[in-house]
């Protein structure tokens, strides 16, 4: 792969959120971003940024096969090749266990689940005839998973489903593109402020019930995943694949059993 700062790399999820710091992290480190969501108008912040010329958009839904390899192509065209892809778009879903309708878990397994899959194949096809860099990192796919996919949570059995069947998924797959050096992980964020966790913040109770489960006694900053997505797309990540990182304040580090106690600095 070439270096950090000619590195061309697609983000799905781009217009907000831990996406839309992703492509901030790696075109501030100097790499090229075809940025995608399906919220066409909210990708509008990239079109002010300083760098704004090595950011390239595509609007549409990452279930369409048709939407990955538009990006992918956009990659080559604009950019003369592919090095990594961050499929990161995601949708939370909660529901009566018994009465939910299914169409809504074919939904969230649609986003969160399909669309992966899609976003590998357009990738893979795409650093397939990207010019090979020095080395033996080829590629570096990088799936936004959750805390959520390693165990469940009341409620949100439909989210859990899919977020524990991608982190799987980036397993088997690192299994199958790791021959042809292309490098496939997850992060597995906590409770992050961003546009998906707003309402939260309006519940004081579950806002601060989901603090207190932290080691670190706090929510996440989108900039705090990004920073891992970042290295996880860099070369000093290049022995890394098929790993599942939590990226959580330390919340999947409790047994859930006692919370954490609070203390103040001088305590
Ligand atoms: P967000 O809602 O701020 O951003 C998600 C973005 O994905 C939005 O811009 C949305 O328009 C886009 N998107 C949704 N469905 C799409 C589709 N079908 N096609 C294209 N774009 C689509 O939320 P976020 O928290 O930044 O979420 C990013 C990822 O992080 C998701 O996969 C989410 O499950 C995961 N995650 C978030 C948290 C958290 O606490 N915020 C925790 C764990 C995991």
């Amino acid at each position: 792969m070439p270096s950090e700062h000619d590195r061309v790399t697609i983000v799905t999820g781009a217009a907000s959120g831990i996406g839309r710091a992703v492509v901030e992290r790696l075109v501030d480190d100097g790499g090229s971003v075809v940025a995608v969501d399906l919220n066409g108008s909210a990708l509008m912040w990239t079109s002010s940024h300083a760098e704004a010329d090595r950011i390239a958009v595509v609007a549409g839904d990452v279930t369409s096969a048709d939407l990955n390899d538009a990006a992918a192509a956009l990659a080559l065209d604009r950019f003369g090749r592919l090095d990594a892809s961050v499929l990161n778009a995601g949708i939370a879903m909660s529901g009566d266990l018994l009465r939910m309708p299914l169409e809504e878990l074919d939904r969230v397994m649609d986003v969160n689940v399909k669309a992966v899959v899609l976003g590998i194949r357009s990738a893979v096809a795409a650093m397939r005839k990207s010019p090979s860099g020095s080395g033996t990192d080829r590629g570096s796919i990088v799936v936004t998973a959750s805390t959520s996919g390693l165990a469940g949570d009341p409620t949100m059995w439909p989210y859990n489903t899919s977020k524990g069947a991608v982190i799987n998924l980036v397993r088997a797959a690192a299994l199958d593109l790791g021959p042809e050096g292309i490098r496939i992980n997850a992060v597995c964020p906590g409770p992050t402020e961003t546009g998906m966790t707003t309402r939260i913040k309006s519940l004081p109770s579950v806002y601060d019930g989901l603090r207190e489960r932290t080691a670190l006694q706090r929510w996440g900053q989108p900039q705090e995943i990004a920073a891992v997505i970042a290295f996880l797309v860099s070369s000093d990540a290049s022995f890394v694949t098929g790993a599942a990182i939590p990226v959580d304040g330390g919340i999947t580090a409790s047994t859930g059993q006692f919370l954490p106690i609070p203390r103040t600095p001088t305590s």
